[in-house]
């Protein structure tokens, strides 16, 4: 016999915590399904970097300090944080031999961070801990080491097997993140268009030498791209890289980024990788649904949409998708319109904005010379303002180097100019291999 509940969440992320947070606090039997072990251990790599101080899809999160909450005056409400922090001023992108094109003068930035800061480097572990204990306080139940392996649907109701037992309610609400096996099970990702497995391994680490370190910085080198994270810890910062292929050896090109790449090795001098900060992750990257919703199941979050959505954001799906459900059932409109709130909601700031976006598949040295790419990120020449927001950041290098940009290039360097429509002529080869090289089996 199923367990019969008002709503069943499942995953315990961000997303899932605030659901059942804000659905216990509006008076539904709810229970939140979590396969891992200890609900609020960080196992994957993730930067815990958390945007503040930015709209993006349409949300705000801003940070206060004094009160130790991480608001949202979009939707109206808070979430605890009171754990240590530091403060993030934007991105830096950096070419192989070092130039770079700021988004942000860090060095000015830092003088008044509470004003000039875009993110908080947060311990995401504090984080889900006091969502946790605010969905126990609310009166959820939340069930470690239940690992979701069947959904059935029908007449109204929505029944998940978890380590043979089974939870049943009108709807269930997926927030089981990046590789939702819900979305896979209840047929979500069939006609979804798959793009690509990327495989992310990031390190910890501690006393890096340079001066600006404030930021997400992006280094480009003849491996591709390595992110440096500031942490939560001073002096400690994430180092990450990421590969589509699945003959890299990740450890293999983080070692030779640290010890023996040509400009970045020099910041890493003093520097120490802490045992205990290795995590990495395999995501398979999906289009972002058009609709979330099949037979009263809800997705939300990374779940629905292309590879992820970041921590402020997953919680603000959580916070409408309970919503609607709660109205959902207090109108006693158990199917989609009873949910309507959050489809459109969704529509509106996220899928009518980015989904129809495709992963680019562009890997720029491949084609260019070090010192193409170094003339590339040298040229525009000026501080842009400071950003966490990677939409802003995407559409702001499309400004940058499309129209007269371009034609810059065209006249000073026509040499670039002619590898980088050749690099683009070839997008559509790329992909597909990519796609080609991706996790089989991942329907
Ligand atoms: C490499 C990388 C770095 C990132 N760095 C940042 C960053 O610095 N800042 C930022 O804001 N965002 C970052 N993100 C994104 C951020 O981690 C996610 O957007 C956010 O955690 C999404 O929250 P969620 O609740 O939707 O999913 P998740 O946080 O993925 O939570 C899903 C939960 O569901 C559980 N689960 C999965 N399957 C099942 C199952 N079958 N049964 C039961 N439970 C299940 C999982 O164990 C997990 O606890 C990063 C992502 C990646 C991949």
């Amino acid at each position: 016999m199923a367990i019969k509940y008002d709503l069943v969440i499942v995953g315990a992320g961000p997303a899932g915590l605030m659901a059942g947070k804000v659905a216990a606090e509006n008076g539904l039997r709810v229970v939140i399904l979590e396969r891992k072990t200890n609900i609020c251990s960080v196992r994957r790599f993730d930067g815990g970097v958390c945007a503040i101080n930015e709209y993006t899809f349409g949300q705000l999160a801003l940070f206060n300090e004094r009160g130790k909450r991480i608001s949202f005056p979009v939707g109206g409400f808070s979430v605890r944080y009171d754990g240590p922090y530091t403060n993030v001023f934007g991105f830096h992108l950096y070419s192989p031999g070092g130039k770079r094109l700021c988004f942000g003068d860090w060095k000015k930035l830092r003088n008044d961070p509470a004003k000039n800061r875009v993110a908080i480097a947060l311990n995401k572990e504090i984080l889900l801990q006091r969502m946790l204990e605010d969905c126990l306080a609310m009166g959820a139940e939340v069930l470690p080491n239940v690992n979701v392996t069947a959904v059935k649907t029908g007449n109204n109701r929505v029944t998940v097997t978890g380590n043979g037992e089974e939870y049943e309610a009108p709807f269930v609400i997926a927030a089981d993140g990046a590789n939702s096996r819900v979305a896979r099970l209840v047929g979500f990702n069939k006609e979804r268009e798959f793009f690509a497995t990327s495989r992310h391994i990031g390190y910890e680490v501690e006393g890096m030498d340079y001066d600006e370190l404030n930021g997400f910085i992006i280094a480009l080198t003849q491996h591709g791209f390595y992110s440096i994270l500031p942490c939560y810890k001073e002096g400690v910062h994430h180092v990450g890289h990421l590969t589509h292929d699945y003959s890299v050896d990740l450890h293999a090109t983080m070692q030779w980024f640290i010890r023996e790449s040509p400009v970045f090795s020099s910041w890493f001098q003093k520097a120490r990788v802490c045992e205990t900060g290795l995590t990495g992750c395999v995501v398979n990257v999906y289009r972002a649904l058009a609709d979330p919703f099949k037979d009263n199941v809800i997705l939300v979050s990374d779940a629905t949409w292309i590879q992820e959505v970041s921590i402020p954001i997953a919680i603000c799906f959580g916070w409408k998708v309970a919503n609607a459900v709660t109205m959902a059932l207090h109108d006693g409109k158990i199917n989609r319109e009873g949910v309507q709130s959050y489809l459109e909601w969704y529509d509106k700031n996220f899928y009518q904005q980015y989904g129809g976006r495709k992963m680019v598949a562009i890997e720029l040295q491949k084609f260019l010379t070090n010192e193409a790419l170094d003339y590339l990120v040298e040229m525009p020449g000026k501080v842009f303002p400071q950003t966490m927001d990677f939409h802003y950041l995407f559409h702001m290098l499309g400004e940058i180097y499309g129209g007269e940009g371009m034609l810059r290039i065209s006249e000073e360097r026509p040499d670039i100019m002619e590898k980088l429509i050749e690099a683009r002529a070839q997008m559509a080869e790329a992909a597909e291999e990519r796609r080609k090289k991706g996790f089989p089996g991942r329907q």
